[in-house]
């Protein structure tokens, strides 16, 4: 087991965001959490990269507990994590924004060896290297966003929302790129609110709801429940 999340509650303020969730990944997978808006899932994904700290619960990685650990240190000990809206440095140009993704690494050879490889993963990127970022499509942001994330050589790696506001084509072309990532062995935590792509890829699945975990199963066993058919594949 790569990561574990035991009974986690994270509160803003008064507001109880996340009551109590559990869940785990496995070395090697895909696993998605799927739900609503404002079902908890970026709060999930912030909380294990040491960007919120829960109120009770336990998350380890490694077998390592880490929900004390700061986030730069989280980083360093292999979690990466691709916010939701890409958050790049529109300032900057794209290899500077790939470097930032390596800050937490000395060594500078094989900095420049990731850096080969995520220039050969995403070739757009490597065209527009000199470009500042913020002239770049929304697409495109989202590859230098995967890329800045790769850059820190994860163990695990943690997309939210990889989709947003992307046409389908992109979206067909950014979950491939997910595909390939994992297959060539970075394990993976999606969270997506385009359930349908998610289960495609994903190996297993946990859905959200309101701060709790209401179901899991298999990306299979989500995908045949008519109540996840009807309430996010929009099947009626
Ligand atoms: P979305 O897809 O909209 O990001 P989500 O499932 O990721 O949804 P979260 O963003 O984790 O949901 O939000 C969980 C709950 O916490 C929601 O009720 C939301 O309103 C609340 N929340 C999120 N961020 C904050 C914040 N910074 N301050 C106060 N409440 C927040």
């Amino acid at each position: 087991m790569i990561l574990q999340v035991k009974d986690l509650e994270v509160y803003y303020g008064s507001i109880r965001a996340l009551q109590g969730i559990s869940f785990y990944v496995e070395k090697g997978e895909i696993v998605t959490l799927i739900g609503a808006n404002g079902a908890g899932k970026s709060t999930t994904l912030r909380t294990i990269s040491g960007l919120l700290i829960p109120r009770q619960g336990e998350i380890y990685f490694q077998g390592q507990k880490i929900n004390r650990t700061p986030a730069h240190q989280i980083v360093r000990m292999g979690i990466s994590h691709v916010p939701e809206g890409r958050q790049i440095f529109p300032n900057l140009t794209v290899m500077e924004n790939l470097l930032m993704g390596a800050y937490t690494r000395r060594n500078r050879s094989e900095v420049q060896e990731s850096l080969e490889e995520v220039l050969n993963r995403f070739p757009r990127l490597r065209e527009r290297a000199k470009q500042l970022a913020g002239t770049l499509s929304g697409g495109e942001q989202q590859m230098l966003a995967m890329g800045r994330g790769l850059m820190s050589k994860p163990t695990l790696l943690i997309l939210d929302e990889p989709s947003m506001g992307l046409s389908p084509l992109l979206v067909e072309e950014i979950f491939e790129i997910i595909k390939n990532i994992n297959q060539q062995g970075t394990t993976v935590l999606l969270v997506e609110q385009n359930a349908y792509m998610a289960l495609q890829i994903a190996h297993r699945a946990y859905v959200l709801e309101t701060g709790r975990i209401v179901l899991s199963g298999t990306s299979a066993e989500i995908q045949a429940n008519p109540q996840i058919r009807s309430a996010y594949l929009g099947e009626v």
